[in-house]
């Protein structure tokens, strides 16, 4: 047996897994389910909580009164970082890439709701100097008598990992309950912590699943290093040395479309399509890429092989709202 760190618990564990019918006879290749993650909550709705309940703990035991991070200006994780932290008394700083617009939506409204301060920098300097600049607010939090935590972007750091190192922990015991196996557990890939953490579970725990990645930024080197530096940064926390070989990181690259939060006509189409047909909502900036590469990567009969596919549904709805004038009716 493994013994990972301890975590706080904040999410509604186990998620269901849920079969689709439909969609997977229409597509008329492997069984599609899909793990509802988007339900690990209301305000701590989506995958971040999981990673959270990890990085928390570490914080709380390090005596930290603060948590500070970091994300776009409809970040997921900084709302599911704020309403913890209110959740637990603490206070949370968020630093976000942008401009404070005149209206404040989605995940950007949550944010204030749960009372977080709000910090903004440039684009120039959250994609060069984040992690200075938030450790420079810790310096900042420590002379007031405080004591901060930095959680980097979406929480993909060694420790936050572990929360989807228990995932698959629960997939594998849903598998069990459930009578099927799945033969690859596909995910949105944006920080690449949720990746990692199934993947480092995968290596560790007696199971064999394939864990593919489906990018909705950046592109496949990209994401090998992410992933390489986070397993990497999990194992020492571990008493075992973990080498993941490079093989083991599939990437899906192809389904970035426009750029990161950007909507192609063909992914809308595709949140449309299943929110119809099976009842399920996706959103434009994570799940809704990713899904929609798993529809296209079918249809070229890349998975002819595979029986029973599981699709994490990682959350994001708050983000589907300030898009709404990319939807035609
Ligand atoms: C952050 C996020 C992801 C990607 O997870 P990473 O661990 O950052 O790769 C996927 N879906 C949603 C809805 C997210 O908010």
């Amino acid at each position: 047996m493994i013994t990972i760190p301890e975590r706080i618990i904040l999410a509604n564990l186990p998620t269901k897994i849920e079969k689709l019918e439909r969609i997977s006879a229409q597509l008329q290749g492997p069984s599609i389910y899909i793990k509802r993650d988007d339900q690990t909550g209301t305000e701590l709705s989506g995958n971040k909580i999981r990673k959270l309940e990890y990085c928390i703990r570490e914080a709380i035991d390090q005596g930290c009164d603060t948590l500070i991070t970091c994300g776009g200006i409809q970040s997921n994780h900084c709302r599911a970082t704020a309403a913890a932290a209110a959740k637990l008394g603490l206070k949370a700083i968020v630093v976000l890439r942008g401009h404070d617009p005149d209206t404040y939506e989605g995940n950007l409204l949550l944010d204030h709701l749960l009372g977080a301060e709000v910090r903004w920098i440039s684009s120039e300097d959250y994609r060069d100097h984040r992690m200075d600049i938030m450790h420079t607010i810790a310096d900042e939090v420590s002379a007031k008598g405080q004591q901060a935590y930095v959680i980097p972007e979406g929480a993909s750091s060694g420790i936050g990992a572990f929360g989807y190192f228990s995932a698959l922990q629960e997939i594998v015991q849903q598998e069990q309950e459930l009578g099927i196996s799945f033969d690859a557990v596909i995910v949105a890939v944006g920080s690449g912590g949720t990746h990692g953490g199934l993947l480092l579970a995968q290596q560790l725990l007696p199971t064999s699943h394939r864990i593919i990645g489906i990018n909705v930024c950046d592109d496949e080197d990209y994401f090998i290093k992410a992933i390489t530096t986070v397993i990497e940064e999990s194992a020492h926390y571990l008493d075992q040395s973990v080498t993941i070989p490079t093989e083991a990181i599939e990437i899906i690259d192809g389904y970035v479309g426009k750029g990161y939060a950007q909507s192609q006509p063909q992914e809308l189409q595709c949140i449309k399509d299943l929110a119809s047909l099976e009842g399920v909502i996706l959103d434009p900036v994570y799940t809704g890429k990713a899904f929609y590469g798993l529809v296209e990567e079918i249809r070229k009969g890349t998975f002819q092989d595979l029986q029973n596919i599981l699709f994490i549904h990682t959350g994001g709805l708050y983000g589907l709202f300030p898009h709404s004038a990319s939807f035609e009716f």
